[in-house]
């Protein structure tokens, strides 16, 4: 791929991952909402409408109170920082394969990852630079930016498993026009300030949250035409990087694949049971 505007960001920083997190209620919800309208106060009013608006998602987590959900950095001593840079190819594609259903699994994720989105009050979360630090996530935020992307990473998921029609499709248009259909599909921001490596100018971006990041990580795979595999052990796409790749790659703080160490761990089994 030609050098562009896109592929010569300069993608500084890096994001902390606190020692734990925890799943917190924001209990001014829990107002009684059949008290008549007149004596709720401007708050209750406010919560009762938010309230009401919620309920036409589909319920998430199960618990009646959702909405009100956050998933807060409980324990902030020993935060553990990972390159942005070093990791923009990974983290889109395990954020795709995330099942947002399940507490624990999100939970684990963001030991690894960090929490994706903030809450926007908080403008404390880049203290220099362009490093992330997010220590509070509102669930609802976290579950309508999922939908977007869930949804956008499908036509991903659609391109390999159905190649040969997404293919007729394509040669009919051609690459460019394909892509830039998908990419014109998001509402996508990208935010960055003019900066100078090693006395050149460069453009310096930065990355509002773990959303933006993906997307355009997500992008620059399409722009250079980048190669997915569905991995051995959970059958879900990740980009390849080097040609003998079997599995969804190595995440921040470990130094093997989890898929891969999963894969061996099961077939040790099986031949066991082989003996
Ligand atoms: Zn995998």
């Amino acid at each position: 791929m030609k050098n562009n505007f896109f592929n010569e960001l300069l993608i500084e920083g890096e994001f902390s991952v606190y020692n734990d997190y925890q799943f917190e209620v924001d209990e001014s919800f829990l107002f009684n909402e059949d008290k008549p309208l007149k004596e709720m106060t401007g708050q209750e009013l406010t919560n009762k409408k938010i309230k009401e608006e919620l309920q036409l998602h589909k319920p998430f987590f199960e618990s009646p109170i959702e909405g009100y959900k956050y998933l807060v950095a409980s324990n902030k001593e020993n935060a553990k920082q990972y390159k942005l840079s070093a990791y923009g190819h990974v983290f889109y594609t395990e954020l795709a394969k995330l099942d947002i259903t399940d507490q624990k699994k999100v939970l684990n994720f963001v030991k690894t990852w960090g929490l994706p989105t903030q809450i926007k009050t908080n403008n404390t979360s880049r203290k220099k630079g362009t490093d992330i630090e997010i220590d509070m996530m509102s669930l609802h935020d976290f579950r309508t930016k999922f939908g977007f992307f869930d949804a956008y990473f499908d036509s991903i998921r659609k391109l390999h498993n159905v190649e040969t029609k997404i293919i007729g499709n394509v040669k009919k248009t051609s690459y460019e026009e394909f892509s830039q259909h998908f990419i014109d599909s998001a509402d996508l921001i990208y935010h960055y300030k003019p900066s100078y490596k090693e006395g050149e100018p460069v453009a310096l971006a930065f990355f509002e949250d773990m959303f933006e990041y993906a997307y355009l990580f997500l992008n620059l795979a399409i722009f250079k035409k980048a190669e997915f595999r569905k991995c051995e052990n959970c059958d879900n796409l990740f980009e390849v990087t080097h040609q003998r790749q079997k599995f969804c790659p190595v995440t921040p703080g470990r130094k093997r694949s989890s898929c891969e160490m999963a894969y061996n761990n099961r077939l040790k089994k099986l031949k066991k049971k082989g003996d």
